[in-house]
């Protein structure tokens, strides 16, 4: 099989991301990460009970203090 030249239109072209588009990133990943430290911060009583049994093993996957 004789070696294959390449074209150049295989060549991914870099994706130019915007500045907002990170820093809602960095806004989100610091709320998410707020709420999975504290257990009931929005919601109280057996709603939060149930939402956290509910998420259990996801708190677990991702490292959060749980018990
Ligand atoms: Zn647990």
């Amino acid at each position: 099989m004789p070696p294959t030249v390449s074209t150049g239109a295989d060549v991914v072209a870099p994706i130019r991301v915007p500045l907002i588009a990170w820093l809602l990133a960095v806004v989100a990943l610091g709320v998410v990460y707020l709420l999975l430290q504290e257990n009931g911060l929005v919601t109280t009583g057996q709603i939060a009970a149930y939402l956290h049994e509910f998420t259990h093993d996801g708190r677990h996957a991702l490292g959060v203090p749980c018990h």
